[in-house]
């Protein structure tokens, strides 16, 4: 088994913890990598690390500074096949998407890359005769993301890289189920050849995050996991004073019209619905038929449904990994189970798979539940795996209420050939991303991302400009140089 290590002020360090989280590879079930659980001695380590090596990178000059992201994009570039296995192999994806999201993550270097342009300050001369007044942007010091399971490449680089280039230095604390992506990554980080403390990485859970909510140095975070953990997060930095953005969970809403072109809709939804398998935040996960797109939806979807190719992401040709570890696999079979029981019908019901060849692995197959009633706890919750719950009405004005009664806000999507019915949509919805003819309407890196309501606590979000607003701080400096005084020279 590869040991999984600390890296702190450039150094690998194994550290002497007596607590591990055991890792998997989803698709057989077998121990790949055992995480340490780390606590407060190793995060004030990192902390202290990226403190002391603060002053020195914020003199960079950012010019110097987007120097090393350029090197890590080739990089990352260069081993993305290598990355793309390994998140296969520790978070149960299919290797295309594994890649897709290196590209993202990619994507946002690229973009962090321009900060000489995004951090510059601005100027009004002669707000009174002989005084300016100057906005500078400043970096905010020690930062750190406490990143989920489901993206274990692209999500830490929703921040990572403006942060660095914005001349702050930073703390990565992965998912202990994932520990083995960031640790690749952080061996290319190394020969980057950032200057010592700029980037540090700790494993752990929970003793870990708590360390980082209460550490005097780290000044910001940003979080991405459930509801229930970005609302302990935010509630927790805040009373410590850090600015902090947590992203929380998602449960989707769908809008098929009966002008939709169904064939398309039909296979974007299901790549949206079952890709990877539910395990994405802006997965759609409650389609909503309008009228007579009923029938026609219904029959298409559960085909694509029943097609979808289930089985270990680096086989050639499947569509769809396992489910992260056995507790999710049971929790999101009791769920299935649980809408059954309020009414619903499997119309395809994924429980019980077993992949030959892969028999210890944690399958659960495409699933659709026809007639799952809102306000039920089936709708309620967010189940993170591969089941489209479907829902009737008879008008956009009933669905646009529907979507809108919903406790989250992620993502709405809604298909359709009309104009005035996306117009609508995209203006009464409340959800932080509008999908129209799109199913998973995740923002290139130059927009914000973040959802809305449950699924997002905080105000500055992640990616391109706003990620600058985060990692910096503005100061406002008003000089007053009467004309007199340069007389005497
Ligand atoms: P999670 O909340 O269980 O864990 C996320 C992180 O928090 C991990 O690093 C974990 O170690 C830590 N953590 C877990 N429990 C904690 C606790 N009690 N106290 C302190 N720290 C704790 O989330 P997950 O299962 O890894 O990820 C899946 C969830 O993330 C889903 O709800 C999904 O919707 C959400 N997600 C949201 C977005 C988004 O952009 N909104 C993106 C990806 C995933």
């Amino acid at each position: 088994m590869e040991p999984i290590l600390n890296y702190i002020d450039n150094e690998w360090i194994d550290p002497q913890v007596n607590d591990y989280a055991v890792v998997i590879n989803p698709a057989t079930g077998e121990g790949i990598a055992k995480t340490p659980l780390c606590g407060k001695a190793e995060v004030d380590m990192a902390a202290k690390a990226a403190a002391d090596a603060f002053p020195a990178w914020r003199t960079t000059p950012v010019q110097d500074r987007v120097q090393y992201l350029f090197k890590l994009r080739d990089l990352l570039k260069a081993h993305m096949d290598e990355i793309g296995r390994t998140i296969t192999n520790e978070c149960g994806k299919t290797l295309d998407e594994a890649k897709a999201e290196m590209v993202r993550a990619i994507e946002n270097v690229e973009v962090a890359c321009g900060m000489p342009m995004m951090m510059k300050g601005e100027i009004s001369e002669d707000i009174a005769p002989g005084i300016d007044e100057i906005m500078l942007r400043q970096p905010v010091g020690v930062c750190a993301t406490i990143a989920p399971f489901n993206f274990p490449g692209m999500i830490p680089f929703w921040y990572l890289p403006y942060a660095l280039a914005a001349g702050n230095t930073y703390v990565i604390k992965p998912s202990e189920k994932v520990p083995m992506t960031m640790q690749l990554i952080f061996k290319l980080i190394e020969q980057v050849g950032f200057p010592k403390g700029v980037v540090n990485l700790v494993h752990g859970s929970k003793d870990a995050v708590d360390a980082i909510l209460d550490h005097p140095v780290i000044r910001a975070i940003t979080f991405v996991g459930s509801t229930n953990t970005a609302k302990y997060i935010y509630r927790r930095a805040a009373e410590n004073g850090k600015r902090v953005q947590a992203q929380g969970g998602a449960k989707n809403p769908v809008i098929i019209l009966p002008d939709a072109d169904m064939e398309m809709a039909t296979k974007i939804i299901a790549d949206s619905a079952f890709g990877c398998a539910g395990q994405r935040c802006l997965a759609v996960s409650m389609a909503v038929t309008v009228a007579e797109a009923r029938n026609s939806f219904t029959e298409l979807i559960c085909d694509a449904a029943a097609s979808r190719v289930v089985g270990y992401g680096l086989d050639h040709g499947v569509q769809m990994g396992p489910l992260i570890n056995q507790a999710s696999k049971e929790r999101v079979e009791q769920l299935i189970g649980l809408g059954a029981n309020e009414g619903a019908s499997a119309l395809v019901d994924g429980r019980g798979t077993t992949i030959k060849g892969y028999e210890g692995g944690l399958f659960v197959r495409p699933t659709v539940l026809a007639d799952v009633q809102p306000g039920s706890e089936i709708w309620k919750t967010e189940i993170f795996g591969p089941v489209l719950s479907m829902m009737h009405v008879n008008t956009i004005d009933e669905a646009v209420t529907l979507a809108n009664s919903h406790a989250y806000g992620n993502q709405a999507s809604l298909f359709t050939s009309s104009g005035s019915a996306a117009r609508k949509f995209r203006y009464e919805v409340d959800a932080g991303n509008i999908g129209i003819n799109i199913g998973v309407a995740a923002p290139m890196a130059f927009f914000p991302f973040s959802g809305w309501k449950e699924s997002f606590f905080g105000d500055m979000h992640g990616q391109g400009m706003d990620a600058v607003e985060f990692f910096t701080q503005k100061k406002v400096v008003i000089e007053r140089w009467p004309k007199e005084w340069s007389r005497k020279f």
